[in-house]
């Protein structure tokens, strides 16, 4: 049995540990919701794959503490698309948007009632 235990792996020291990282400001970080888990201590870079397109993207410290702590951002996000299929996604909303907007605008068809008719 000594044996054993003396062949046991060594813990490796965590070399994350020293990465490039960023302090969170704990008063601003989650500060939207009721939340009972705790803020972390320091931003990574993230690297990612994006959801639709697959390649490979990193979720930068800075752009992590901008979004949990100037916009306020959901503390369970994570990044899930790059920044083109982001932007791409975004386009297609504000497409919609306008869309909304122009129908909302229209003339109602004289017949409106019969078509808004429940039978
Ligand atoms: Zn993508």
């Amino acid at each position: 049995m000594q044996s054993k235990n003396r062949k046991r792996k060594r813990i490796k020291r965590d070399k994350r540990k020293h990465r490039e990282r960023l302090i969170v400001d704990k008063s601003k970080w989650g500060a939207n919701e009721n939340t009972y888990s705790l803020a972390p201590d320091y931003y990574y870079d993230k690297i990612y794959n994006c959801v639709d397109c697959g390649i490979q993207a990193i979720w930068t410290k800075e752009r992590q503490k901008y979004f949990f702590e100037e916009l306020g951002g959901n503390t369970n996000s994570k990044a899930v698309r790059c920044q083109i299929c982001s932007a791409h996604v975004q386009a297609l909303k504000e497409n919609q948007q306008r869309h909304m907007a122009e129908m909302a605008k229209k003339q109602p068809h004289p017949n409106e009632k019969f078509f808004n008719k429940k039978y």
